[in-house]
């Protein structure tokens, strides 16, 4: 793993060479989508360019190159997350559908009456609302695991709500709102003792920590391509194999059959199954670019700088006046999330913004987190491979004016 330099880094992001309300741009928005390097970015023209056709039925060459490049994607993920095949990565529109396909089709299949499945209390709400659609339709009960102040799970409550009732365990691997990166391997170990099945939410993760799904042994693992340097529109599924060659399909459609007839369908084999109609191909190939910009540079590399920014930030907020740290937990991915006394978030994020550095703040999809933590939202500040120590102290200066105002 090489030394980051920021500047060249940061020449390969050209929506970051602009000043926005006067000011040079700081964009700290980044739990919430990454900017795109221009890999990405000439590769979604150079498909539209020269090779858009659609996949995997037609004889000619345009459809060749475009199912070799679309499937090149699909490998360069299982790589990317150590999956053992190819067959077992299903391509979605993001974490959201991945996490829907498995509560619909895991769900339908395997979740009955009294049923319990465990999520906890530091999850986006894509991965709450899914589950309880699930246990409403089968009358499954939904438990949570709670959370210590610092924002960490507390893991005796975890290991007392596992039972032989527990079907599934849902969890974050690394929190939107506060950053904490959770003890998942331990979590998935304590799970399948009782023969539950684990899905991780790897939606902040992925960007940020070596992915390893056999290593984790985890069943499930969902993230979306846009918070690692890639498109919208695009996300992933892993499985393993035996859970998803079990599990019925999800959408019915194009793609994802083997033949079909008035009186009977059968339906193609892993990972087409999951596939129904023409996906997102363009965003797809150029999300290749975005995983070999991440490989170029190294996960090692990219964490590291990022710690650097977060502990020089967290060390520098000591001289902002009425900050409230939110989410102080020992091992996070690089987010600050805070207060500041007598102002509210969203005040906060304007005056920022004022000075051209984005932020976002709201309850970030969290609302539960939120009511635990009794605060209406926060403020937070997010960090990518892009990002520079002069960004985090203009940051830093801008909060110290703002909040002199009101402490
Ligand atoms: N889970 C977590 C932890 C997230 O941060 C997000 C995105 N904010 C999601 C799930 C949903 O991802 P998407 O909107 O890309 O489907």
């Amino acid at each position: 793993s090489g030394i980051l330099v920021e500047d060249k880094i940061r020449e390969f992001f050209p929506i970051l060479h602009q000043e926005v309300n006067g000011k040079p741009l700081a964009y700290f928005d980044n739990a919430a989508t990454t900017q795109k390097p221009i890999q990405v970015i000439e590769a979604l023209r150079k498909y539209y360019e020269l090779d858009n056709s659609n996949i995997h039925r037609g004889a000619h060459t345009l459809a060749s190159r475009s199912t070799d490049y679309f499937e090149n994607t699909r490998r360069l993920v299982k790589e990317f997350i150590n999956a053992p095949s190819s067959e077992e990565v299903i391509i979605t529109k993001g974490t959201t559908e991945s996490i829907n396909l498995v509560a619909s089709t895991f769900g339908r299949k395997f979740i009955a009456k009294g049923d319990e499945i465990i999520i906890s209390t530091l999850e986006h709400h894509s991965n709450i609302v899914p589950w309880q659609l699930l246990c409403e339709e089968k009358g499954a009960i939904l438990k949570v695991i709670p959370i210590h102040d610092t924002g960490e799970l507390d893991l005796v409550a975890y290991r007392q709500l596992l039972s032989e009732k527990t079907k599934l365990v849902a969890v974050v691997h690394a929190s939107n709102a506060l950053g904490t990166i959770n003890p998942i391997k331990e979590m998935i170990q304590q799970a399948h003792k009782y023969g539950a099945k684990f899905l991780m939410d790897g939606a902040q993760s992925t960007a940020h920590l070596d992915i390893d799904v056999q290593g984790l042994d985890c069943d499930f693992f969902a993230f979306s391509a846009h918070k690692v340097y890639g498109p919208t529109g695009v996300g992933f599924l892993y499985g393993k194999r035996e859970l998803l060659e079990a599990m019925p399909p999800y959408q019915g459609g194009g793609e994802m059959i083997k033949e079909v007839s008035f009186e009977k369908t059968t339906f193609n084999d892993l990972p087409y199954k999951f596939e129904a109609g023409t996906p997102n191909i363009g965003d797809v190939i150029a999300f290749g670019e975005a995983i070999k910009f991440v490989n170029n540079i190294g996960k090692e590399t990219i964490r590291n700088h990022e710690n650097h920014l977060l502990k020089h930030a967290v060390e520098r907020s000591a001289e902002i006046k009425g900050f409230i740290p939110i989410g102080t937990a020992k091992a996070k991915v690089s987010v600050l999330s805070f207060g500041i006394n007598n102002i509210h978030p969203f005040d906060v994020g304007l005056m920022l913004d004022a000075s051209g550095i984005a932020v976002r703040t709201g309850h970030h999809c969290t609302q539960p987190l939120m009511d635990r933590l009794q605060v209406e939202g926060t403020v937070r500040a997010s960090f990518a491979v892009y990002n520079t120590i002069e960004e985090i102290d203009r940051l830093i200066e801008s909060l110290k004016r703002i909040s002199k105002r009101k402490n």
